[in-house]
């Protein structure tokens, strides 16, 4: 509260939008995908953490980390979503969130740093973060910063989602879940080609509001050229009963011909693929779409 009342917060519309910059999410992407290789149980894995919960910090999020063990086809993994929690500003009923993941695809026969496929997300989710610090929304606003999105073998069965799934369960278990309003996955969202499909597992009500508020910034044409059904961690959400929606450009690569895209989940995935406009545009609609959901 006193901090609220300090840095002189303000809730009015737009302002949220304004706060985000394309330029400083691609900056913190380009920080954690300097940490190299980010998969479970390395080094990178390890900063990676670190550097998220030290700038959460610096944003005076509400920081709630969950800690779980992934066993997988793979072995055994110590891992961690993390969970920043801005309050609302006014006295809207139910939680916002926002999701990505942080962790990296295990990958042996070369070094993936995921530039894209991992730090995409965690970049947009740290600028979110900053620009929420400075403008708090009527409703409450959740980032989450989830780990074991990648498969450890192959994507089948559960052997992917660790996080999500952990969390989602946790949520349902302590009555969270039919708290929450709405959430927003973002995943892959830095392709200097953007191309956001509509994903069709998703809650319709929510890819409308999407192709919304995209619509009011001017964005319509980097948005649901194309739909198809794509499995990620948004999956364990809906299964709890969350409204959700998966933002993906499953298309990662020159000219949006291939799905999957030609960099994906290759040595290829680096910074020089991303453009910090592709940031702005989908962190601007994100922005949006909690302040349309914020006011109802
Ligand atoms: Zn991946």
């Amino acid at each position: 509260m006193l901090l609220l009342a300090s840095a002189g917060l303000r809730a009015q519309t737009g302002g949220l939008v304004r706060a985000v910059h394309g330029r400083a999410a691609y900056a913190y992407t380009a920080h954690v995908v300097s940490f190299g290789v980010r998969a479970p149980a390395t080094s990178g894995h390890a900063r990676t953490i670190r550097y998220i919960l030290r700038e959460l910090r610096a944003d005076h999020a509400g920081i709630e980390t969950v800690p779980y063990i992934a066993h997988t086809p793979g072995g055994t993994f110590h891992e961690e979503d993390i969970v920043a929690k801005f309050p609302g500003a006014g006295k809207g009923q139910g939680i916002l969130a926002v999701c990505g993941h942080f962790d990296t695809k295990i990958e042996k026969k070369f070094r993936f740093v995921g530039a894209n496929d991992g730090g995409s997300s965690t970049g947009m989710l740290l600028e979110l973060a900053h620009a929420l610090a400075a403008h708090r929304l009527r409703k409450p606003v959740w980032l989450l910063f989830l780990d074991g999105e990648e498969a450890v073998v192959h994507w089948q069965g559960k052997d992917n989602d660790y996080g999500s799934r952990h969390l989602a369960h946790l949520w349902v278990r302590q009555g969270v879940a039919p708290r929450i309003r709405a959430l927003i996955l973002v995943d892959m969202i830095g392709d200097k080609d953007l191309d956001i499909l509509r994903e069709t597992n998703s809650t319709g009500w929510l890819n409308s509001f999407i192709q919304s508020a995209a619509g009011k910034l001017g964005y319509s044409r980097y948005f649901f050229q194309t739909s198809s059904a794509v499995e990620d961690d948004h999956i364990p959400f809906l299964h709890a009963g969350i409204p959700a929606v998966d933002l993906i450009d499953f298309t990662y690569g020159p000219n949006n011909r291939q799905s999957p895209g030609p960099y994906w989940h290759t040595a290829q995935d680096t910074m020089n693929k991303l453009s910090p406009h592709s940031f702005r545009v989908v962190g601007r609609v994100v922005a949006k779409a909690l302040e349309m959901l914020a006011a109802q």
